[in-house]
């Protein structure tokens, strides 16, 4: 979305299946303001498939899972890139942009998965398995990535273990992503105890719940979410592979077993589609608000900063992820 003859009156029409008439007089003069200081500054917006619609849909400029925000940012001829989404997005994004501005709208919004690592714990492991790569899902810190040799999202971690060519490999800090994996792979996984606060709080009982509750609903889950309950699911696949499943297989109903925010962003592209709404937030996520992302804009806040010598080392494995 380009935002330069955009105005939020001309927005409502896009989001109007998932946001009441009743709630746009709150987002709509942050939205003007927004598409204002965009164009000010030389700004984008990049915002994550959690993000709320009326950022998703209205003021960001990419959107996507992780693995496609790490690859646009690079692509970005902006002078500003303001991430939507959470600290380690940002920290990527600044990874690969080093000499942008890169803006997070609060500095809290953290992760499960990335508070569930350090570098030392990423040292001590390699002590422990010396010679086996060490494979870090992007959900991490910089000085995480800088320890690693290779990174790699939900989308891709398959194709990036079996890129190693060894037969065994670390792959950090989520539990269940690595377990997940490990059912496709003939590589043996060693995993982390990290798990995503979202995904692990669903059941196999919630499926089987949801199923009889709504018959002949198809359940996508995210592999974030324990293998029980991905082995209850149709398919199993990152929010970008569940948005494409959506779009090619026209369910009739579906249930996309993951964070709030990405049926709404969905349902926008698929009004012939019914979705079944039971999900978790994010708090991280929802840390960001229009209101705060006027702000980044407005007072340059807050900017992402990143030391330069774990900046090199971590750059190495997100690009060397990219190249596979
Ligand atoms: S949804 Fe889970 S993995 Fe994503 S930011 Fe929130 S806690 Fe982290």
């Amino acid at each position: 979305m380009s935002g330069m003859t955009l105005s939020a009156a001309s927005l409502y029409d896009r989001v109007q299946r998932v946001i009441p008439a009743i709630e746009w007089p709150v987002f709509s003069d942050d939205i003007d303001a927004i598409l204002k200081l965009k164009r000010e500054r030389n700004a984008v917006i990049l915002a994550h498939n959690y993000q709320t619609p009326e950022i998703f849909h209205c003021v960001a400029d990419i959107v996507g899972d992780s693995l496609a925000l790490a690859r646009k940012a690079m692509e970005v001829e902006a002078d500003v890139i303001v991430l939507a989404g959470v600290h380690f997005m940002a920290e990527t994004a600044k990874l690969l942009n080093p000499s942008k501005t890169v803006l997070i709208p609060d500095m809290r919004a953290g992760c499960s998965l990335a508070d569930s690592i350090t570098p030392q714990d990423i040292r001590l492991l390699r002590q422990r398995y010396p010679g086996v790569p060490v494979v870090t899902y992007v959900n991490t810190s910089a000085a995480v990535k800088a320890e690693s040799d290779i990174c790699c999202t939900s989308g891709n971690a398959k194709a990036v273990v079996e890129s190693l060519g060894v037969p065994r490999v670390l792959m950090l800090p989520d539990e269940y992503l690595a377990q997940n994996i490990a059912k496709q792979t003939d590589v043996e996984i060693i995993a982390w105890k990290g798990h995503c606060e979202v995904h692990e709080r669903f059941t196999p009982e919630d499926i089987r719940e949801m199923r009889a509750a709504h018959p002949g609903v198809t359940v996508l889950a995210h592999p974030e979410c324990p293998p029980e309950v991905v082995a209850e699911a149709d398919f199993a696949g990152s929010t970008a592979a569940m948005s494409d499943y959506v779009g090619r297989e026209k369910p009739a109903s579906v249930v996309l077993v993951t964070e709030c925010s990405m049926s709404d962003n969905v349902a926008v592209e698929h009004p012939d589609v019914e979705f079944i709404r039971p999900c978790n937030l994010c708090p991280h996520m929802k840390r960001i608000t229009l209101g705060n992302i006027r702000s980044a804009l407005e007072r340059n806040e807050h900017a992402v900063t990143i030391d330069p010598t774990v900046a090199a080392r971590a750059r190495l494995a997100v690009e060397r992820m990219l190249a596979v």
